[in-house]
């Protein structure tokens, strides 16, 4: 199932190009706040579907479970991916930064957002993951929680829309080169991501999917 999302979640990205080939090639590059929004909306789609079709509860625990994990490593593992950023910066500010310093500051931004609930930390995570090292790139985690609960956020709207959204997304996708995050919702689905409302909407859908996966583990494991 991990394998299925992720090639959703390629796909997604593949997509998210298609739409845009035959656009110069500065109106399409997109912002890295656009950059996870087709990808994670294609994982959602993916998701969706497989619900749809899952006959058993222990096939759609299966799927609920990868679900559950995603609203973990978006809303907990890259907040504080971020926070051990945003300390390398600082530190960066005042010196070159050492081995055992970097595993301080790792497992101090582990701590902060997962408090107690693991039994251990892995403070070399900065020596493993990509994302940190792209000396190009910087903050290059935010993205995808930002990408999650935007995509989410852009499918909650599919109801409203219904036979007219797919035109609508596939429009707003092609405008992430010439739009900031905010215009191109504003524009397409006239919503306003600057108020709170459009992102506790996002975290409603996040909600009834832990409800959900919660309610398939009782009645798999209960
Ligand atoms: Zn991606």
């Amino acid at each position: 199932m991990t394998n299925v999302l992720t090639l959703a979640h390629e796909l997604g990205h593949a997509w998210h190009n298609w739409v845009m080939r035959d656009l110069a090639p500065m109106a399409s590059h997109y912002p890295m706040t656009l950059a996870e929004t087709a990808s994670i909306f294609a994982e959602t789609l993916v998701r969706e579907a497989l619900m749809a079709q899952a006959t058993t509860p222990a096939a759609q625990l299966e799927i609920a479970w990868q679900d559950a994990q995603s609203a973990a490593i978006f809303l907990l593992n890259i907040p504080a991916r971020f926070e051990f950023e945003k300390r390398l910066v600082e530190a960066r500010k005042v010196g070159t930064v050492q081995p055992a310093q970097l595993r301080e500051m790792m497992s101090a931004s582990w701590q902060m957002w997962y408090e107690d609930s693991l039994s251990q930390y892995d403070d070399l995570f900065w020596a493993s993951k990509l994302h940190f090292s792209i000396s190009g790139l910087g903050f290059y985690n935010y993205p995808y929680l930002f990408g999650y609960l935007f995509s989410l956020g852009i499918y909650a709207q599919q109801p409203v829309y219904q036979d007219n959204f797919n035109q609508l997304y596939t429009q707003l996708l092609r405008d992430t080169g010439t739009m900031t995050a905010e215009d191109v919702v504003q524009h397409h689905l006239h919503k306003d991501i600057s108020q709170a409302q459009f992102w506790q909407d996002s975290l409603a859908i996040v909600e009834t999917s832990v409800a959900q996966f919660e309610r398939l583990v009782s009645s798999v494991f209960g």
